[in-house]
């Protein structure tokens, strides 16, 4: 038996792998989507503020392949999207441009006016709405199961099962007694979908953050991102705000009907925890503090994450499903 602790993006995508590697799972979380951090996510690929550099951008790449060998699969809620990442200022190329294929410099009839330059590439959009029960029901046909429960220690799992993978968000700060997550507030703004197919980001206007993601029927506004700030109730002027950045990136947002206002807390870390535990017989694995960029992440971290578990791995118990 594993436990995996936590039913967001990390633990989902921690359980599945195992899971289908023949291995008997439990997850043990408070909450399960609809009612999870990932669910509120834009989840448009981009490995946005996540560090140490060198380990992000393999798990950025992991991540972007599984996505693209995932959109031939019928109800993920994956698609790719052309981005357009926009900014001021001439700037140089990303450190993480080796992380997707073809990422160019926009030519100046592709920038909005304002704009100085830019970066374009092709990334996954992920609707959580689809992709997150699409990973319980993988979870669940590899024979995994769902408790519904809150731990005060992870000692309570490690009871239970040798081998523990904490993938509980922000819930680690407790759990984990991690003193460096913090939440970082993000606000957004669901819109009607006035026809854009293209993700537009514009991390750096003097305003604050802009982006927007078609998602099909409707399009998801950022944003805020305010570090150590906890706060879940939607501020209808942050929402104004919002959707006035919003619209000079595409000025159809400007009248776009507003269908929902939704706040998440990001789970803040300088790097993001990938790493293994022992605790006496047992070991725990810990993947989580990917701040703004957990599903950008999830593929390439629950690779590494079990990949450190292995030798604690029991042998599987079933045939691996075909
Ligand atoms: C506004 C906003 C926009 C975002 N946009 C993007 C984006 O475009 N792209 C991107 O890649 N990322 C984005 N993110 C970030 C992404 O949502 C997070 O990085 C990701 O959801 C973290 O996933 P997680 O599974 O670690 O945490 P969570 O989804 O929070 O899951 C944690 C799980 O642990 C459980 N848990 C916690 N404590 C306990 C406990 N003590 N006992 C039992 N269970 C516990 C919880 O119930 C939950 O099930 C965004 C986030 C926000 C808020």
């Amino acid at each position: 038996m594993i436990v995996v602790v936590g039913c967001g993006v990390a633990g989902l995508t921690c359980a599945v792998l195992l899971a289908e590697a023949g291995h008997e799972v439990e997850i043990w979380s408070t909450s399960r989507p609809p009612r999870t951090t990932s669910n509120v996510a834009a989840a448009f690929w981009y490995p946005y503020h996540v560090y140490p550099r060198e380990r992000v951008i393999g798990w950025a790449r992991t991540s972007y392949r599984r996505f693209r060998e995932l959109l031939s699969h019928p109800d993920t809620g994956i698609r790719m999207h052309p981005v357009r990442d926009l900014y001021h200022e001439p700037v140089t190329r990303p450190w993480w441009e080796g992380a997707v294929p073809q990422h160019r410099r926009l030519r100046p009839d592709e920038l909005p006016p304002g704009f100085a330059g830019g970066f374009g590439f092709e990334a996954p959009v992920v609707d959580t709405r689809h992709y997150l029960p699409y990973l319980l029901a993988r979870f669940a046909a590899a024979g995994g199961g769902l408790i519904e429960r809150t731990l005060l220690s992870l000692d309570e799992a490690l009871e239970r099962s040798p081998l523990v993978f904490c993938c509980a968000g922000l819930g680690a700060r407790t759990l984990a007694s991690d003193p460096e997550l913090f939440p970082v507030r993000g606000q957004l703004v669901h819109v009607d979908d006035p026809g854009i197919d293209t993700v537009l980001l514009d991390e750096h206007g003097k305003d604050g953050l802009a982006y927007v993601v078609p998602r099909g029927d409707h399009c998801v506004l950022g944003g805020t991102a305010e570090p150590h700030v906890d706060d879940c109730a939607p501020r209808p002027e942050d929402s104004d705000g919002i959707v006035e950045r919003c619209a000079r990136l595409d000025p159809r947002l400007a009248t776009a009907p507003r269908r929902a206002e939704i706040v998440g807390l990001r789970p803040g870390r300088a790097s993001v925890r990938v790493e293994a535990e022992p605790r006496g017989d047992g070991l725990i694995v810990y993947d989580y503090g990917h701040g703004g960029a957990g599903v950008t992440l999830s593929w390439g971290c629950a690779e590494e994450a079990v990949a450190l578990g292995r030798a604690h791995l029991p042998a599987p118990r079933r045939r691996r499903p075909a």
